[in-house]
């Protein structure tokens, strides 16, 4: 290893001295809705879960397909303003690719949301339109991917051809599981206020009784080292174990989970089972407004808020959350979360001028824009002066 001040550029390069920063590897949002950005301050935090799908479900009958790209473009400004580099986006306007992934230098891993309870469409047909979608998608940076949206959303066929067709194709495939107590108790007991209120909506609730929802998605073999599990928010006795065992990485968003006052997230627990733990920000349609000023998409602000409300997580660990954890999950570990030799030029800079042995805190201390961003070498946020 050179130390930095030994080093010099090759012939011809140029070099740009961003003064007092840390410089530390961009971002990476394991979890986010893009295109929900200019819901932010919409919804104040419902009584129950169901009580937001039903809110969200009436306000995007509203959306136009222009309300949807303008939405998604400025949430990507949004995350590149506030260091995140690479986002793990759930999408539910493909038509959108790969128009808004050329708009902005973000690299995106576009998870194509899929349902199919209220369509009432058949599985093979969700699957097969979704996977046609993403073979004709091409771009040198971004990706799209499949998400089947969560266990009570979709069918149990869905799930198994979604992991069949990502394991072989060696794609990183996403899904919300455990993230309300009405899933939990809908699929351990088959009762409760989302059981019964699928129920009417004509969904084949067979699926519900036989265990936790992870354990749900375990049974339709949609765990492995590809699947991001987002939310986890409930876990019954053997989830954490199973998770582990089955490498599937968990996606932990902080804002969302204190809008919807979910169970405490038991992050201890499944990192003493071995599970990797990412962070991501989800929408703004599940983050509070403070004050009077509506949210915008920060991961600063996740992990602040994972240290206030965790205190024996270190600051470490939660940056470790914030980058390698999510690269790791998204199979480019060496690749992004880290600078290092090999890696791509993704690094994000922090003004700075305290001592070394505080850089953690300070990090999980800043607010507000990034001094400077930079992605694949190029700059995404320049350097003011
Ligand atoms: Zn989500």
């Amino acid at each position: 290893m050179t130390p930095w001040k030994d080093l010099r550029p090759h012939q011809r390069e140029k070099t740009r001295d961003l003064g007092e920063v840390i410089l530390l590897p961009g971002l990476v949002n394991a979890h986010c809705h893009l295109d929900y950005t200019d819901m932010a301050g919409e919804f104040s935090p419902p009584k129950t879960f169901t009580d937001w799908i039903a809110s969200i479900t009436a306000h995007k009958t509203g959306w136009s397909y222009s309300d949807y790209a303008r939405s998604w473009l400025r949430g990507a400004h949004q995350l590149l303003k506030t260091g995140t580099t690479t986002v793990a986006d759930i999408e539910v306007m493909p038509d959108l690719l790969p128009e808004v992934w050329d708009a902005t230098p973000l690299r995106v891993f576009s998870f194509l949301e899929m349902t199919g309870i209220k369509s009432r469409r058949a599985p093979k047909e969700i699957l097969r339109e979704a996977v046609e979608m993403i073979d004709s998608l091409r771009h040198p940076r971004n990706r799209a991917l499949l998400s089947p949206h969560a266990p009570y959303s979709t069918m149990p066929e869905l799930l198994r051809l979604t992991a069949r067709i990502s394991q072989k194709r060696k794609w990183p495939a996403s899904i919300h599981v455990a993230e309300s107590v009405q899933e939990f108790e809908m699929f351990l007991h088959a009762r409760g206020k989302m059981h019964d209120w699928l129920k009417r909506n004509d969904r084949d609730n067979s699926d519900c009784g036989h265990g936790s929802p992870v354990a749900h998605l375990a049974r339709n073999q949609l765990l492995g080292e590809n699947v991001l599990a987002i939310h986890v928010n409930c876990l019954a006795r053997g989830d954490a174990t199973l998770l582990a065992k089955n490498k599937t990485h968990v996606v932990h968003c902080p804002r969302s989970h204190d809008y919807f006052k979910h169970p405490k997230f038991e992050r201890a627990r499944l990192a003493a089972a071995g599970v990797n733990i990412c962070l991501g920000t989800d929408s703004l349609a599940t983050t509070r407004k403070v004050g009077k000023h509506k949210p915008e998409l920060d991961l600063f602000a996740e992990m602040r808020l994972l240290a206030d409300a965790d205190q024996s997580v270190s600051p470490e660990t939660i940056l470790q959350m914030a980058t390698a954890n999510g690269a790791r999950a998204l199979d480019l570990a060496g690749k992004i979360g880290e600078l290092a030799k090999n890696s791509f030029a993704d690094a994000i800079a922090l003004p700075f001028t305290g001592k070394i042995a505080r850089a953690h805190d300070a990090i999980l201390a800043h607010s507000g824009h990034v001094a400077a961003s930079l992605i694949e070498g190029r700059w995404a946020v320049p350097p003011q002066s």
